[in-house]
């Protein structure tokens, strides 16, 4: 590979750090994180579940079991996975779904896709025996790979649909969690692990007005098929005579893009910020060559491709797309500089592949979109990773149709809705329907997505442990919280493009620390204040300060909470900063090495 070698920052460089700082500021607002709204109240229609026809008939729960799963998404399929594969049979799984799927159950939206490979996105492939049709699986196909999981390790008889926990409460004396429902069950358990996953909790934008539009609206993740007509492949038929209006152009509204833009009279795209859009290439997977993988192929690639995204070098690729295209650049050139003058600044080297990388995609643009001025509104201006990179083969080319018609609103956004529609750079578009495809409160604490308080040992409330300190251990366990995992925290715990890793992580470790607790008749296993401080210490030695600074530079989003790294730390910069392959070996040698000095347990009684 090719790459150009520099020491110096060029006038180049300069402009360009420049303009990307000029972009950030138009789009910063005093609001930052204020700026949504929660679907509740006036708002409770938008999270309805259009995808259940009625609800289902069922009588109150009331039982007991060794452990309660709330989240039937990947967190809580894996967990359930392991407590069978361990032999522990015993739990009840809880979702306000009514299926298995988690993310992949809500969001059904035209064109939804995953873009990481399937074959190392779905998890115990190999077991379950999902045959993935295509690279970058449909949002269909991974739906399906979680009921089939649901299927394989028989988790249907077990699990509680259309259940909304309501609350969750530590008992001491029974040293059981209390798990009550909006259907009027309750659920006694030894255990409890919450995986209620990032993207559950959907974000409005508080654009004034919102309430007045007479017109149809819904969110990304809630798509009304019923008014579209056709489904997440296409067909939407029923738009042929509506004039739409798509709020986001992130991850979920460039997916959208080129489906509706097929079918609706007129599509207006409203570009608050644009996206950074490489390309995608999906393609068919060859049924006789997936089936003729050796046994265990499906971890070799999951490492291989974390260790590349890690800057670990290998000696070989097997994912090879455009994820680790760019972490192969970046070593490749940090072994370079290393090899001649070793003066250069990693962060240096880092903008260097960064700034080729965006040239390339912001080149991209002019080759795809044959207006001019449509291709520099659609042009990103700022580091790779400020937003997740997005790959479309389709999005950019979509604003070639006549029915297209990117509105660039420069950083600001929509400025009202109206009765009629949406007001955006002080003109009004009238409207049929509106689309806010305006993302989820990723960062959201666990116990605030269910929409519940969690009371641990003694009446604490997590909201008011959470809201004054946060203190974990590994992100998963908490003083004053017995029996309670958290699988899928991002808060004190690790995150990766392939959140299959930080998942599995979790999942085997609270499965890991049930089956001791049942193994050694213990009741209540606890981590100690002095476990969380130790936590605390290790998560300051390994504070990725240089993760912290590119995020304060970044484009404002949930991933810089809003361009404020003042008042609480950047999404990435309160994960633990020493990787997701480093988190695995420390979380792996607590459990075999320190859980007895960090954690009080309490014996059960034993029948004599
Ligand atoms: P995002 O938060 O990424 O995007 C929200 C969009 O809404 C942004 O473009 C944002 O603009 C825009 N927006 C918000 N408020 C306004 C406003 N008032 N006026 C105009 N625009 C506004 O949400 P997504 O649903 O796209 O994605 C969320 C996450 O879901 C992704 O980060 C990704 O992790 C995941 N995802 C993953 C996929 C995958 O393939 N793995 C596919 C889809 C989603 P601005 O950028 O200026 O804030």
């Amino acid at each position: 590979m090719e790459i150009k070698q520099s020491k110096t920052v060029s006038p180049d460089e300069d402009r360009l750090r420049a303009k990307y700082q000029e972009e950030k500021n138009k789009r910063l607002r005093p609001d930052g994180e204020g700026q949504y709204l929660e679907a509740t109240g006036a708002f409770e229609d938008f999270v309805k579940d259009p995808y259940v026809a009625e609800p289902e008939q069922r009588g109150a729960v009331w039982e007991e079991v060794d452990v309660a799963i709330i989240g039937c998404g990947f967190g809580g399929l894996l967990t359930a996975a392991y407590l069978r594969k361990a032999g522990i049979d015993s739990f009840r799984m809880f979702d306000q779904a009514g299926d298995f799927g988690g993310t992949w159950y809500w969001n059904r939206y035209p064109g939804v896709r995953c873009d990481i490979e399937a074959m190392i996105y779905l998890p115990l492939i190999e077991e379950v025996g999902t045959v993935p049709k295509e690279r970058y699986a449909s949002g269909g196909e991974i739906y399906a790979h979680c009921q089939a999981m649901g299927r394989h390790f028989d988790l249907y008889k077990q699990a509680l649909f259309q259940t909304k926990v309501t609350g969750l409460g530590w008992d001491e004396n029974l040293a059981r969690w209390i798990v009550r429902t909006d259907r009027g069950d309750t659920v006694r358990a030894r255990f409890v692990t919450v995986s209620q996953g990032p993207l559950s909790k959907m974000k409005l934008p508080g654009i004034p007005g919102i309430e007045s539009f007479k017109g149809k609206m819904f969110h990304s993740s809630r798509w009304d098929y019923d008014y579209t007509g056709g489904s997440a492949t296409g067909g939407l038929t029923k738009l042929g005579d509506k004039r739409v209006g798509l709020i986001g152009t992130g991850a979920t509204g460039v997916q959208i893009v080129p489906v509706v833009s097929d079918y609706a009279k007129e599509l207006f795209v409203f570009q608050r910020t644009p996206s950074a859009l490489d390309v995608r290439n999906n393609e068919p997977i060859d049924p006789a060559w997936f089936g003729g993988l050796p046994e265990g192929w499906q971890e070799e690639r999951m490492e291989n491709f974390l260790a590349i995204l890690s800057s670990v070098p290998q000696d070989r690729d097997m994912v090879s797309d455009q994820w680790t295209d760019f972490w192969k650049r970046l070593v490749v050139l940090m072994a370079q500089h290393k090899l001649s003058a070793g003066d250069e600044h990693p962060q240096h080297i880092m903008q260097i592949v960064d700034d080729e990388k965006m040239n390339e995609l912001r080149a991209r643009i002019d080759d795809e979109v044959e207006d001019p001025k449509t291709a520099e509104a659609l042009k990103p201006w700022y580091n790779y990773l400020c937003k997740r990179p997005l790959f479309s083969d389709r999005y950019l080319k979509s604003f070639n149709k006549p029915n297209v018609h990117l509105v660039d609103t420069a950083g600001k956004g929509v400025e009202a809705i109206t009765e009629r529609g949406i007001v955006a750079n002080g003109e009004e578009f009238e409207l049929d329907c509106i689309i806010f495809a305006t993302g989820f409160d990723v960062g959201a604490a666990a116990y605030r997505v269910g929409g519940y308080d969690v009371i641990g040992r003694g009446g604490l409330s997590m909201d008011e442990k959470w809201s004054t300190d946060l203190r974990t251990v590994h992100g998963t366990q908490l003083n004053g919280f017995p029996n309670f995992h958290i699988v899928g925290g991002f808060a004190q715990g690790t995150t990766a493009f392939n959140f299959m890793h930080p998942l599995s992580i979790q999942a085997e470790h609270a499965v890991a620390l049930i089956a001791k607790c049942l193994d050694r008749n213990i009741a209540a296993m606890e981590v100690t204040p002095e476990a969380e401080d130790r936590w605390l210490a290790l998560m300051e030695e390994n504070h990725n300060m240089a993760l912290q600074r590119y995020f304060e530079e970044c484009t404002p989003g949930f991933l810089n909470n809003e361009g404020d790294t003042e008042s609480k730390p950047s999404f990435l910069g309160g994960n633990f900063g020493g990787g997701t392959i480093e988190y695995r070996r420390i979380i792996r040698h607590w459990r075999e090495n320190e859980l007895e000095k960090d954690t009080a347990v309490t014996y059960a009684e034993t029948e004599a």
